[in-house]
């Protein structure tokens, strides 16, 4: 299996390479050459295993150049049992007739990027050993939130690697703020930047482009890598557990085998579910992909319209992680539902950049349309979801999976299809303890985040977490602070 750039499909590389140089460089994402197929037969051969065994056989597929001893220890590596607070990974939950909550929060920063975050680095050290990369990896990372913490603790003293973390400053929740400022270790730094999650992603996009920077780098053994869910070793993770999350639904005898489901998931980057699209176009039968947004609801009217206008409002929204309005996935999904056209897409990247807008329309919006669903919550609706669903159900859920919760409803309503549904919910309510207790007691509480941890343990039963309750009377370490401008100076300050 060989991997092309969305804006440069004559040029082929193995999987390793990709991994390693997480962007192309001329700035087009990497893709699969072509999907591998899960036929009826492959995924009954899978039913019963474990969530391990199923992503050996996943990952497998994709990373034809990596032996399977490598990618079983890369699995053994990051899907260990005291990295992960459930035996089962991304267990799912039933909260109500059809609805399925797939709980992807219990790896160690609480957040589903953990999911990929846990394991590529196992990937980037096996691809440097076995492709003799004489250089070190500077993973570059922008984060709305929850990429940065997940990077940080995959990366944190792995040989050969060292990571720079960079985050909108007051852009982030206090407690993904705090989970970042103590990181430890020593090949990390992490850096606020005075802007939000945008400039920070263009930023750290521009550098990945910077030749002279790339020079310097390399005279000083360096090659720059990303963490993002631009990089492919980010994608192909996240493809097992939607995989898994049908298994599942088999192995309960809530389906049988073919029969459809939907996926909801909260969207900001939109590498989550594009990687659930993967999943249905290898063959697992999902019906409809229903994107849900906050106020920053540019898929929304994207997936309604075929126009992306990226020149509007800019929200800080309780879900913080989804405020985004530049969504650097959907450039792969725009490469296949234009029937895989390089040039179209740097036609529309390049309108994207200098107008801050583009279309699709003919056959590209039809096949949109045809997959996806898109709806949004605003700040109201998504605290009303919280307590209804604590009230209705007994479940406590972060403010990012009520955003899904809402839309779905929307979605059941609007087009009355009632199709068995998987939500994604990709944190722990632990990471917004604040909005989450207003939200379900209607009161603002005037306490630390630890005494908001507490509270949020006697109302929802649940445990804390504990990365999240050992921050307490850890060091600050970090607090740099630089303007947008000088982003690269504080890479070469390194
Ligand atoms: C990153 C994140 C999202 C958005 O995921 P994308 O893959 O960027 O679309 C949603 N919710 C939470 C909690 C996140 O951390």
């Amino acid at each position: 299996m060989k991997y092309l750039s969305t804006r440069n499909s004559k040029n082929l590389l193995p999987s390793m390479e990709v991994i390693k140089q997480g962007i192309s460089p001329e700035g087009g994402l990497f893709v699969p050459q072509d999907l591998p197929k899960l036929s009826f037969d492959d995924l009954s051969s899978m039913q019963g295993s474990s969530y391990q065994q199923r992503a050996v056989k996943i990952l497998s597929l994709f990373l034809s150049d990596f032996s399977s001893d490598d990618i079983e220890l890369c699995v053994k590596s990051a899907y260990r049992d005291d990295n992960f607070s459930s035996p089962k990974i991304a267990p799912l939950v039933k909260i109500e007739d059809k609805l399925y909550i797939q709980e992807l929060w219990h790896g160690p920063t609480s957040a589903f990027k953990d999911m990929a975050l846990q394991i590529l680095p196992h990937f980037m050290t096996t691809a440097i050993k076995n492709t003799g990369e004489d250089k070190e990896i500077l993973i570059l990372t922008a984060t709305s939130g929850d990429t940065g913490k997940a990077a940080l603790e995959g990366f944190k003293d792995v040989d050969g690697t060292h990571i720079i973390v960079f985050y909108p400053n007051n852009g982030v929740s206090a407690m993904q703020h705090l989970q970042m400022a103590t990181q430890e270790g020593g090949n990390v730094k992490v850096v606020a930047v005075e802007g939000n999650f945008d400039d920070t992603q263009t930023g750290v996009k521009n550098i990945f482009g910077n030749q002279a920077v790339i020079e310097i780098l390399a005279q000083k053994g360096f090659q720059f890598s990303s963490a993002n869910s631009i990089n492919w070793g980010r994608l192909v993770p996240q493809i097992v557990y939607y995989v898994s999350a049908y298994l599942d639904l088999l192995d309960k005898n809530e389906v049988s085998m073919g029969d459809p489901f939907n996926i909801v998931v909260p969207t900001g980057n939109f590498g989550n579910i594009l990687a659930a699209y993967y999943a249905k176009c290898m063959g697992i039968p999902i019906n409809k992909l229903i994107c849900a947004s906050n106020d920053n609801n540019v898929l929304t009217e994207f997936i309604k319209t075929g126009r992306y206008d990226r020149k509007r409002e800019f929200y800080k929204t309780i879900s913080p992680s989804m405020d985004i309005l530049i969504s650097s996935n959907l450039e792969r999904l725009l490469f296949e539902i234009s029937g895989r056209d390089d040039k179209k897409i740097i036609s529309l990247m390049n309108a994207l950049r200098e107008k801050g807008e583009y279309s699709i329309e003919g056959e590209s919006l039809v096949r949109l349309q045809s997959n996806f669903w898109g709806g949004w919550a605003s700040t109201k609706e998504t605290l009303s979801t919280i307590k209804n669903v604590y009230n209705n159900f007994g479940y406590t859920m972060d403010p990012h999976t009520a955003v899904g919760k809402w839309v779905h409803e929307l979605y059941v309503k609007e087009t009355g299809d009632d199709t068995l549904t998987v939500l994604a919910s990709t944190a722990s309510p632990f990471k917004f303890p604040g909005d989450v207790i207003r939200a379900i007691t209607g009161k603002s509480p005037d306490k630390n985040e630890w005494e908001l941890l507490d509270d949020l343990k006697e109302l929802s039963n649940m445990e804390i977490p504990k990365p999240l309750s050992n921050i307490t009377g850890k060091p600050v370490l970090h607090k740099d602070v630089c303007k947008k401008e000088d982003m690269v100076k504080a890479v070469l300050s390194y």
